[in-house]
C-alpha cells in the first residue's frame, strides 16, 4: 500500500513544517511502499505545545479511554496488523496474533490497574504522612522497529495512565501503526494534544525531544549507544529516564535438560521475530557431553519448518540491516567459526530474508559471540560443570536475560541468583506477565518497566506530613 505517514499533533494530522518525507520500504519485497514525515525541531516544539495544552482527565476517565481505545483498535486488527507487517518485515500471522493483540492487552492492563493503585500512609506518634501520586506533565516515548506498537503501548499505557501528555517518537522504519493509533484514540474521545507523534530521524526529531525542558521523562528502548546518548543528554536537565537496551542473552543448556522441549525453546530464544529481540538467547551455552546432540537437536527444529523464511520466519528491518547480520556471519568465519547450518541471505537482491544460522567453535570471547548482532545467528560453546557455565553467561557487557534449561530445579535457583541479567527464565523464555520488573543490568538499561514499576516511573510521589 502506498501511503502517506503524517504526525499526529493536536489531535489532527500535520505534515511536517519542512515538508520533507522520508522513503517507507518494505522490507520483504526492497520496494518504496510509502513516506514518512521528516520532523525537525518545529514539529516537536509543536507536539510538546499541544501536549502542555491537553487537559488532563480524572482516573475514571483515562482508564475508560484506554479501555475503548484497546476496543476500537480490536475491531480493525487486520489492518493494524498488514501496516506493521508491511513496515517491519514480520508475518501477517505473527502481526495478527501477537503483536496486535498483545498492544492492546497492554492498554487494557494498565487502564485496569489504574483503578486499584494505591499509595501509602505512614503513621507517627504524633504525626501523619499520606503519599500523594501525581503525574509528571509531558512525558517522550522513543520506540524502536522490533515490536512497534507493542512497545508504544507498553509506554504511552502506562504513562497516559498515570495522567501524563505524551510525545511518542516511534522509529522512522516502523511508522504507520502509531499513527493509526492516534487516530483511533482521538476517535474514541481522548482530548487534543494527550497523546502526540512526531516522526523522523533520531537525530532531528528524538534529540530536540530528549533536551527540550517541558519533557519531563524519556522512555526508550533501543540500541545501547542511543540509550547513552541519551542518558548523557537527558543528565544536565535531570529528567527521569527510563532505558532497555540491548542485550547478548545465554541459553544455559545442562545434560539433564528435557532434549527436545530445551531444543524447541532455545530455537525460538534464537530465532523469535528474526532474532530481532533484546531478549533473543544469542549465545547458546551447552553442557559438553550433549553438544553434538543438542546442535542436531536444534538442527531438526529449523527442518521442521518453523524457522523458514518467508514462510513461517519474517524478514530483517532493512536490506542495510541485512548486510549488517551477514557481515557477522563474514566475521565469525575468520574468527575460526564453523557455520553448521544457515549463514545465507535469501530473497529478492533488495529484501531482508536471512536464514536461521548456527554457528560452533567459537572463542567465548570473540566480537561474534559478545556483540549484539540483532538476527537469526547463535553460538554455540561447550561448557564443563555449573561454574564453568556461570562464568561464561557473565562474561559479557550486556545483562538483559538469560535462560537456564536442566531438570535440576535446584541447580536451576542456585544459578538464577548469580547470573548477571535482570530476567531468568527456567525451562522456558519470554514467558511474559504485565506485573514483573522489566529490565536490564550492566550495558542492557538503567530502570524497570512494567506493572507498578512502568506506573511509578510515569509519575512521582511527594508526602505530605501533619501534625497531630
Ligand atoms: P536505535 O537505538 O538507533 O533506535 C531506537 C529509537 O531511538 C528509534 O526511534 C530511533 O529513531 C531513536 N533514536 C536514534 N537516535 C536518537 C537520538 N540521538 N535521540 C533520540 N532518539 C534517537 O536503534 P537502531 O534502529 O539504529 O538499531 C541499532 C541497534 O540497536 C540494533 O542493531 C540492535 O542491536 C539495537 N536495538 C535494540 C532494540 C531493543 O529492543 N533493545 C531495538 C532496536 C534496536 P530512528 O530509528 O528514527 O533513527
Amino acid at each position: 500500500m502506498n501511503r502517506t505517514i503524517d504526525n499526529w499533533i493536536d489531535g489532527a494530522m500535520a505534515a511536517p513544517e519542512s515538508g520533507a518525507y522520508l522513503d517507507n520500504v518494505n522490507p520483504k519485497t526492497g520496494e518504496v511502499c510509502g513516506k514518512i514525515a521528516r520532523s525537525g525541531p518545529q514539529d516537536v516544539a509543536r507536539a510538546i505545545a499541544a501536549a502542555e495544552a491537553a487537559p488532563r482527565l480524572s482516573v475514571a476517565d483515562r482508564s475508560d479511554l484506554l479501555m475503548a481505545v484497546a476496543d476500537a483498535v480490536s475491531e480493525r486488527i487486520p489492518e493494524f496488523a498488514a501496516a506493521e507487517a508491511e513496515d517491519s518485515g514480520k508475518t501477517l500471522a505473527a502481526t495478527t496474533k501477537g503483536d496486535i493483540p498483545r498492544a492492546l492487552d497492554n492498554l487494557r492492563y494498565f487502564a485496569a490497574a489504574i483503578r486499584t493503585d494505591q499509595t501509602a500512609c505512614h503513621q507517627m506518634e504524633d504525626g501523619l504522612n499520606y503519599t500523594l501520586r501525581q503525574p509528571l506533565g509531558t512525558v517522550a516515548t522513543i520506540t524502536p522497529w522490533n515490536f512497534p506498537l507493542h512497545l508504544f503501548t507498553w509506554k504511552i499505557g502506562p504513562a497516559i495512565a498515570m495522567g501524563n501528555a505524551v510525545v511518542a517518537k516511534p522509529s522512522e522504519m516502523t511508522p504507520s501503526t502509531a499513527t493509526l493509533f492516534a487516530e483511533a484514540f482521538s476517535g474514541v474521545g481522548a482530548p487534543r494534544g494527550l497523546l502526540n507523534v512526531v516522526h523522523g530521524l533520531g537525530a532531528e526529531a528524538g534529540e530536540p525531544l530528549v533536551t527540550d525542558p517541558r519533557i519531563k521523562a524519556v522512555s526508550f528502548t533501543g540500541g545501547t549507544a542511543t540509550g547513552k546518548r541519551i542518558a548523557s543528554q537527558a543528565a544536565p536537565l535531570l529528567k527521569k529516564i527510563s532505558l532497555e537496551l540491548g542485550g547478548k542473552n545465554p541459553s544455559l543448556v545442562f545434560a539433564d535438560c528435557d532434549m527436545e522441549k530445551a531444543a524447541a525453546g532455545v530455537a525460538r530464544a534464537a530465532f523469535f521475530n528474526t532474532g530481532q529481540v533484546c531478549l533473543c538467547g544469542s549465545r547458546l551455552l551447552v553442557e559438553a557431553s550433549i553438544h553434538d546432540e543438542f546442535v542436531s537437536a536444534l538442527k531438526r527444529q529449523v527442518e521442521s519448518g518453523d524457522w523458514t523464511p518467508g514462510t513461517s520466519m519474517g524478514s530483517l528491518i532493512s536490506f542495510e540491516h541485512r548486510e549488517k547480520v551477514a557481515s557477522y556471519v563474514d566475521l565469525a568465519r575468520q574468527e575460526g567459526g564453523t557455520v553448521v547450518f544457515g549463514g545465507n541471505k535469501v530473497g529478492a537482491e533488495k529484501s531482508a530474508f536471512f536464514e536461521p544460522t548456527l554457528i560452533t567453535g567459537l572463542p567465548i570471547d570473540c566480537r561474534t559471540a559478545t556483540e549484539e548482532i540483532f538476527g537469526p545467528v547463535v553460538t554455540v560453546h561447550p561448557f564443563t560443570g555449573e561454574e564453568d557455565a556461570l562464568q561464561m553467561a557473565n562474561a559479557v557487557e550486556y545483562g538483559l536475560a538469560s535462560s537456564i534449561w536442566t531438570q535440576d530445579i535446584t541447580r536451576a535457583h542456585r544459578l538464577a541468583a548469580r547470573i548477571e541479567s535482570g530476567m531468568v527464565w527456567i525451562n522456558t523464555w519470554n514467558k511474559r506477565d504485565f506485573r514483573v520488573p522489566f529490565g536490564g543490568m550492566k550495558q542492557s538499561g538503567v530502570g524497570r518497566e512494567g506493572g507498578r514499576y512502568a506506573m511509578e516511573f510515569f509519575s512521582q510521589d511527594r508526602n505530605i506530613c501533619i501534625q497531630l
